[in-house]
Formats: structure tokens, C-alpha cells, sequence
């Protein structure tokens, strides 16, 4: 008989939902079928759901997954480490494979941004090979997608957001280019937030403050490193600016990151920069991102400002090496805050897009 297996199908925004099943076929070369243990929802699988960004529909969301290896293809026998692949790993993988053009790929390595490039959680899932995202009970990992075995002492909570949340922020924050004795700001304490803040540290930076309008946020981001936090919405602007600029002696910060996706906070992350500071814009992935800012600011205190989308193959191998060097220092396990069965996508969606959970888990 056929293998069959169940996926919570997403066939428009805004609609419960759908449990489907499709048909599991044996892998081709260069593939990988994996049981997936947990898949987190992401921001931007809600901004998908909302109807926020293009998605294709029917499909199936997701795309902070990892999984166990059901089936190998031919021609894989390595992850992007070197170690060996069998049957029983539990892996993670990059969020998208690479069959874009040669251009950004290999030119300008950006891989992550060649055109042609597919995301898992992107794909529709009436054509074959039907699984390629997180929601369901099994996901195909597609050739040129970067491969990495799992260490036994992870658990499945501190493993599930490398592939997206913390990988992305290996990529700010190396763009922010933080060094030894740096001030860092975090605009935004959600979960990209959080690890900045405790990648921020682990960089070396000698001061780290997280803003936020989330009161909840600025106690938990001390845990994470933040040395200092500030609501945003309890004082006027020039008030924390000032503030800022107090704590980040004696000019202004080195580094200002933003990862709220609010872009009218931009304005005021400028203000606390010192001259020759680095402003670096990672949550701002929705198109209408407009704002007014006096570019004459840019210019007279040299900033370098710029944006970041997605990540590098080697910045999903930082981002694995950063969780387990301060799974210790930093409570990453508890970021993962929340459970649910496949059947209860509808839910574990609400409690997300509220947030009134920081990340909800699908246990499949
Ligand atoms: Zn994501």
C-alpha cells in the first residue's frame, strides 16, 4: 500500500487550516525525507497566514523545522560539517535551497538572495513532492539545501528556531560588525531580539540595550544579556534618546540594530549612534516600510546604514555553534514557550499573532 501522511494545509489567508493527506514517494538523489519532531511559527509564517506577503496556496507554512531522517538519496552522505548522515539523525537545514541563478549565487556570494531561490514554507502542496514545509508530519529536504546533524545534548525547543531566527540574527549582527567593547541597542525584544541580545554579548560587546514597547519583553531580555532596557512607550523619544546616548559614553552607540519592523522607530535609532556608528535593519520585511529621516544625519556622523534579508549556508553553521557554546549562559530553552498537535494550527496561530506566546511549537 502507498504511504500516506498528514500536513494542516494552508489554502487562503485568513481560513481555518485544512488536515490533508498526501502521498509520501521515495526519495530521489540528492534528497532527504525527514520525520519532522517540531516546527515553531515564525513572524513570518503569520505575516503569510494574514495575507501580509505572497504565498502560495494551497501550501503548506513552516520553515523553523527540524526532524529526524526517515530516508537518505543517493549522492548525500555528508552534512555541511563533514559529519556523516544516516538514517535516525536528527538534523536541521537551511530555510530554503539554492536552485537560483549563478549571478548572486556565485558573483556576489549572496546564495540566500539569487533569483530562483525556494523557501521552504513557500512551495504549494498539490504538486509534488507535496511535503516541503513545516506543518505536517513530514518534510522533504530538496537538493542544495545545507544540511546540518543535530548534537544529542539540544533539545528539540533550543534546535527548532537555528534555522531561522538564530541564523538571521548571525547575519545582523555580523553586518553590524560588533566587536570587543562595542554599546549595542536592540530595537525590538521579540524572540529576533532576544538572541541579538545575547549574540550581541557573546561578540563582545561591553554594553547591550533592548528597547521595547512590550513591558513583559524587558525583563526577559535581561536574562538574554540586555544590560539595560527601555519601554519606548513610557517616555518621550528624546527622553530615551537621551538615556541612550547616557549609557553609550561618551557619543553615542557603536551599533543599532533593528529587528521590531516597525520602521518609524528608525528615526530615533539614528539619534543614538555615535558618529561612524552602524545601523543595521533586519526586521523590516514587509514592502510599505515607509519613514522620514534627515539623511543629512548620515552623511555628517558617517553612518553606514543597511539592510540584511536571510542568511549565508555558514551563518546556519554559526548560529548551531553560538547555541551550544551559551546554551548555559543564555536560557534558549525557554523561548520556545508553547506546544501543539498538527490539529491545533488554528490555535497555536492565535496565541502567536497575539503574542500572547513567544514562539509556539507544532509537535506533528
Ligand atoms: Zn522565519
Amino acid at each position: 500500500m502507498a504511504r500516506t501522511a498528514r500536513a494542516a494545509v494552508y489554502e487562503a489567508p485568513n481560513t481555518p487550516f485544512v488536515i490533508k493527506t498526501y502521498p509520501l514517494r521515495p526519495v530521489a538523489a540528492g534528497e532527504v525525507l525527514v520525520r519532522v519532531t517540531m516546527s515553531t511559527i515564525c513572524r513570518s509564517d503569520i505575516h503569510s497566514y494574514e495575507g501580509r506577503r505572497p504565498n502560495p496556496c494551497p501550501g503548506i507554512l513552516g520553515h523553523e523545522i527540524i526532524g529526524i531522517i526517515e530516508e537518505i538519496g543517493a549522492g548525500i552522505d555528508k552534512d555541511m560539517r563533514g559529519d556523516r548522515l544516516a538514517v535516525g539523525d536528527r538534523i536541521t537545514w537551511s530555510e530554503y535551497f539554492l536552485n537560483g541563478d549563478f549571478y548572486y549565487r556565485d558573483v556576489h556570494d549572496m546564495p540566500q538572495k539569487c533569483h530562483g531561490v525556494r523557501k521552504y514554507g513557500h512551495d504549494l502542496a498539490d504538486e509534488d513532492p507535496h511535503f516541503l514545509g513545516g506543518f505536517a508530519e513530514y518534510c522533504y529536504i530538496l537538493p542544495d539545501t545545507g544540511i546540518l546533524k543535530l548534537p544529542a545534548e539540544l533539545s528539540d525547543e533550543e534546535a527548532t528556531p537555528i534555522n531561522c531566527g538564530v541564523a538571521t540574527m548571525v547575519s545582523v549582527t555580523e553586518a553590524a560588525a560588533i566587536q570587543l567593547g562595542d554599546t549595542v541597542v536592540v530595537q525590538g525584544l521579540g524572540l529576533l531580539g532576544l538572541y541579538g541580545c545575547a549574540m550581541a554579548k557573546s561578540r563582545g560587546a561591553r554594553l547591550v540595550i533592548g528597547l521595547d514597547a512590550v513591558p513583559d519583553r524587558l525583563e526577559v531580555a535581561k536574562r538574554f544579556g540586555a544590560d539595560h532596557t527601555f519601554n519606548i512607550k513610557a517616555a518621550s523619544d528624546e527622553e530615551i534618546v537621551a538615556r541612550v546616548r547616557g549609557l553609550c559614553k561618551p557619543d553615542g552607540s557603536d551599533a543599532v540594530i533593528e529587528v521590531c519592523g516597525v520602521p518609524d522607530v528608525i528615526p530615533q535609532g539614528l539619534r543614538m549612534l555615535r558618529t561612524g556608528g552602524r545601523y543595521v535593519l533586519g526586521g523590516l520585511v514587509n514592502p510599505g516600510a515607509n519613514v522620514t529621516i534627515d539623511a543629512n544625519m548620515l552623511v555628517k556622523r558617517w553612518v553606514t546604514m543597511r539592510g540584511i534579508h536571510n542568511y549565508h549556508p555558514r551563518h546556519l553553521i554559526q548560529a548551531l555553534d553560538f547555541v551550544m557554546a551559551n546554551r548555559k549562559r543564555f536560557p534558549f530553552k525557554e523561548i520556545v514557550d508553547s506546544k501543539f498537535a498538527l490539529k491545533d494550527l488554528d490555535i497555536a496561530f492565535k496565541k502567536a499573532s497575539e503574542r500572547s506566546v513567544l514562539r509556539a511549537a507544532i509537535v506533528p
